[in-house]
């Protein structure tokens, strides 16, 4: 997977995704991530990227020339036309069955706004989807852009090891991952569940779904709402809080 970012802010980004597991995906060659500077594609000496809205109204708007200029010279380096993404509060919500879909590109373009946002032509003519990370917002597309680069980067092969798989957490299958512990066995005076200390996997399992269910059943009712699951876990899931 290739990931662009299109941001006035590239070494914000370069610092974020140089470190921990993302650093060294990028080092072993599992993930490529671009940061790109807008500013390299201003057309005039002061480098300039954004100019005053037409119609007048507060704040500058990001010239729709220069980010096209830019995605333009990232398409010619790239096999297929990365989708491009455009970071926006009035985008779709990011959630990971979001994640999964976009992960399956194998180049993907994220650009971060900045000031008023972007010139609407731009967005017309390039942008492939809008993405929000939630419905506030902030001063620039930076952080939503790492934070969509991050939840991708791990869904690439070789980038998580077997200790670390995606698959069993938060989010994938629809559920909140079961509460985790670990050394001391008791830790001020609280015990770690005993099922986990007697090593018999099949009973870890039981308990791990088990935990899952009603975790998310009480922290987030809506997702299991929406989960798939069995008469038998639904019936479960009533009982125990019911006995509550
Ligand atoms: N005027 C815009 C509006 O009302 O829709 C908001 C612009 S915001 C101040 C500047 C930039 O930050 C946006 O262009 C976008 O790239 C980014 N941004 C802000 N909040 C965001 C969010 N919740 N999700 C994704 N990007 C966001």
């Amino acid at each position: 997977m290739r990931i662009d970012i299109i941001t006035l802010f590239p070494e914000m980004c370069e610092a974020v995704m140089s470190e921990s597991i993302i650093g060294r995906a990028r080092k072993s060659g599992a993930i490529e991530i671009n940061c790109h500077q807008l500013r390299d594609f201003a057309f005039d000496k002061h480098r300039r990227v954004d100019d005053a809205p037409y119609g007048g109204g507060m704040g500058m708007l990001m010239m729709a020339e220069p980010i096209a200029l830019c995605f333009e010279n990232i398409c010619r380096q790239t096999e297929k036309r990365p989708h491009f993404v455009y970071m926006s509060p009035q985008g779709q919500t990011l959630d990971q069955t979001k994640v999964r879909q976009l992960a399956e590109y194998d180049n993907i373009c994220l650009l971060c706004g900045h000031y008023e946002g972007v010139d609407e032509r731009l967005i017309e003519e390039f942008i492939d989807e809008e993405i929000s990370i939630g419905d506030y917002v902030l001063t620039g597309g930076e952080l939503p852009a790492l934070v969509l680069a991050d939840a991708l980067a791990r869904m690439a092969p070789g980038v998580l090891s077997d200790d670390e798989c995606f698959e069993l957490e938060s989010h994938y299958n629809g559920l909140l991952e079961y509460p985790q512990y670990t050394r001391p066995s008791v830790w001020r005076g609280k015990e770690v569940p005993d099922v986990l200390l007697s090593g018999h996997h099949k009973n870890v399992e039981i308990f791990r779904r088990e935990q899952s269910l009603l975790r998310t059943a009480k922290k987030r009712p809506d997702l299991i709402e929406k989960a798939e699951l069995t008469e038998k876990e639904l019936g479960f899931i009533k009982r125990e809080l019911s006995e509550e």
